[in-house]
């Protein structure tokens, strides 16, 4: 068990970390933005650095049709399911009514690279329910706009809602904390009315930014109201500005709301140079969101999302899996078939000195100010009766480890 010895020795945390190889055969098209060869390229790097050596790595098993319908309606799903580039039955009004096509363009295999996205994330909720990781990772997953009858912003399908639906099984409350550049819109929305899930999003507001969602004053509506939170932001948000409103927000929030889980959805668009954002986080500030949120020591489910820069995108979250194993790496890189993305070579990005930053320290105050003053109508964490819990799901073959020295642990915890 050598293996073992190496992790323990490192971090006292339990990592999993989900990664499927096929992530990066996926495309959605030529001009299009995202990309999901970002998530292999951070593997890459993941990799070369030796990371791996500290989690446990997992080919995530693939989420079903009637898993993904816990949220989604059978028929935007099934929709999903039956219809490719070339299917002749293809019909305007239904890609119309399922808001497909344009951002959200029907490419090859689009079901399968949801199945991979979504499977991941609710594999990861599982190993945290049953006590097995106290960290869990699924860079493939984050896609916070998908929406229960529809496509929206990139994302298909809610792998973020199904993976807490999944921790509410066994959490009595779970916060989702959100530092994408857009507004988590479609995780806000199925939980809207929730007391026992506290979303929490950081973004940019304004101007007509997507998704134009996310107002200060919406807190939530009937036994959910105050636990929606929302922190508009300006342009140019730096280090410094972001670790000012999110320290203080997030712990007054852990404080008060208690969370048995989190979700923290690392959304890499709002680095500096993103090709869509208009940020100015180094790679050390947005990592520093993550090593903050893991240092109050609650499970902690991490899913990727935005980021449209992808050498950034890779740099980023293959830093933020060394964070969260308690690994230091060097900021210059190893060599991989990627190298050439990398046009320096390191692996930090620094925030650019030029860019104006738009929020200023009162704006900023005044955003504290009002989130804390908006949670402070509710005393106390609510407490959940919870339901008598649903059969131990059977871990499933494709639930376990890549390797046998991993294999082997996990039946004993059976
Ligand atoms: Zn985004």
């Amino acid at each position: 068990m050598i293996w073992f010895v190496n992790f323990m020795s490192v971090s006292k945390y339990r990592i999993s970390y989900f990664y499927d190889e096929e992530i990066g055969n996926y495309y959605y098209e030529e001009y299009h933005p995202m990309k999901p060869v970002r998530v292999r390229m951070c593997h890459t790097l993941v990799l070369a650095y030796d990371i791996h050596k500290h989690l446990q790595v997992f080919r995530p098993r693939r989420a079903s049709a009637v898993e993904m319908m816990r949220f989604h309606s059978p028929d935007y799903i099934k929709f999903l399911v039956e219809h490719t580039p070339d299917s002749p039955t293809i019909s305007f009004q239904e890609t119309n009514k399922f808001c497909l096509g344009n951002d959200c363009p029907i490419f090859e295999d689009l079901f399968e690279y949801c199945q991979i996205s979504a499977g991941g994330t609710i594999s990861a909720a599982q190993r945290l329910n049953y006590g097995y990781s106290d960290i869990a990772i699924n860079w493939a997953g984050g896609m916070h706009h998908a929406a229960k009858e529809k496509a929206s912003g990139f994302c298909y399908v809610a792998d973020c809602v199904l993976g807490i639906l999944e921790l509410l099984k066994y959490n009595p409350r779970v916060m989702y904390i959100d530092i994408d550049i857009h507004h988590g819109d479609g995780v806000e929305e199925a939980f809207y009315d929730s007391d026992r899930v506290l979303t929490c999003s950081f973004h940019k507001y304004g101007n007509d930014f997507f998704p134009g969602t996310g107002n200060i004053m919406d807190i939530g509506t009937g036994l959910g109201k105050y636990y929606t939170v929302n922190v508009p932001l300006r342009d140019g948000m730096d280090d410094e500005s972001y670790r000012t409103v999110f320290k203080p927000i997030i712990a007054r929030l852990i404080e008060w709301f208690r969370p048995t889980a989190i979700m923290l959805q690392c959304g890499a668009d709002s680095l500096v140079g993103d090709r869509l954002g208009n940020f100015n986080l180094s790679t050390y500030g947005h990592g520093e969101c993550v090593e903050y949120v893991k240092s109050f020591g609650i499970p902690l489910l991490v899913v990727g999302g935005g980021g449209y820069t992808k050498a950034s995108v890779a740099r980023c979250w293959c830093y933020e899996t060394a964070v969260l194993t308690g690994v230091d790496i060097p900021n210059e890189m190893p060599q991989t078939d990627y190298i050439d993305f990398y046009e320096n070579h390191k692996l930090h990005l620094v925030a650019d000195a030029n860019k104006k930053n738009m929020n200023s320290t009162e704006f900023l105050w005044n955003i504290q100010t009002t989130v804390i003053e908006n949670i402070r109508h509710l005393p106390a964490a609510p407490s959940v009766q919870m339901q008598e819990l649903p059969p131990r799901d059977l871990i499933t073959a494709a639930m376990r480890p890549v390797n046998d020295e991993d294999r082997h642990s996990n039946e004993e915890e059976e």
